[in-house]
């Protein structure tokens, strides 16, 4: 029998090992921590479900969204749409970013005169903050960008960040709440469950 080693039993660790399980591999899984599933994880405290990560899992494939549900039970919802609260503008927007919704934002004018100044999803930024700010100028980037490597990955300053994502898959959409089902996509909550 052949065997793997996977270091790391996140959401990519345990996915490897069923797979490799799957085709007759002996599998020894490592993991640092006293619990599976990394940055998708369940923590109960007092009988109440703490979710802490994915509670979405977006895909355009049939197949892929077939294959998870044979392990961990999803539930379409296509009516989602992801909305983001903004403190200073007591707002909800969705996000990614609609162009739309800038006008209904207090500092509509000051936006659109950054926006003349931007290539849309400049591929040759530095960093991740260049990237945002060359994409959609500094003010959407302050409001709706610069603090999610924060709390994603407590990453204070998204120049420490070399690549280039584009959370959600584009810096700017034009149409505002396009649902899940209508752009293609399987839309998944996944309600509170441990990570067998
Ligand atoms: C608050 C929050 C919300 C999120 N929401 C979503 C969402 O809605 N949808 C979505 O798709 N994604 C979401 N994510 C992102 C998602 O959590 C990650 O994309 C996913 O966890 C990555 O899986 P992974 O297996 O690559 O890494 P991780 O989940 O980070 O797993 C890595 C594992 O490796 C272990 N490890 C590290 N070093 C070692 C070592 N040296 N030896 C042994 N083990 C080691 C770690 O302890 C960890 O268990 C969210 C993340 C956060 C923090």
């Amino acid at each position: 029998m052949k065997t793997a080693l996977v270091i790391g039993g996140g959401f990519g660790g345990c996915l490897a090992s069923q797979l490799l399980v799957e085709k007759r591999f002996d599998v020894t899984l490592i993991e640092k921590t006293s619990f599976l599933g990394g940055g998708c994880k369940t923590f109960y405290y007092g009988g109440h479900p703490y979710t802490y990560g994915p509670r979405h899992f977006l895909t355009k494939r049939e197949d892929v969204w077939q294959f998870l549900n044979r392990y961990l039970p999803m539930r379409r919802i296509p009516e989602h749409e992801f909305l983001t609260y903004v403190e200073r503008d007591q707002s909800f927007y969705h996000f990614p970013i609609h162009r739309d919704e800038i006008p209904e934002m207090p500092d509509a004018e000051k936006i659109n005169r950054e926006l003349k100044e931007c290539r849309a999803e400049n591929p040759s930024a530095a960093n991740l903050e260049e990237f945002w700010t060359t994409s959609v100028g500094p003010t959407l980037y302050s409001k709706l960008v610069e603090s999610y490597s924060k709390k994603m990955w407590q990453i204070d300053s998204n120049t420490e960040l070399t690549f280039s994502i584009i959370t959600k898959g584009v810096a700017l959409r034009e149409r505002p709440g396009q649902s899940l089902l209508e752009r293609g996509d399987f839309g998944v909550s996944r309600g509170p469950q441990r990570l067998r």
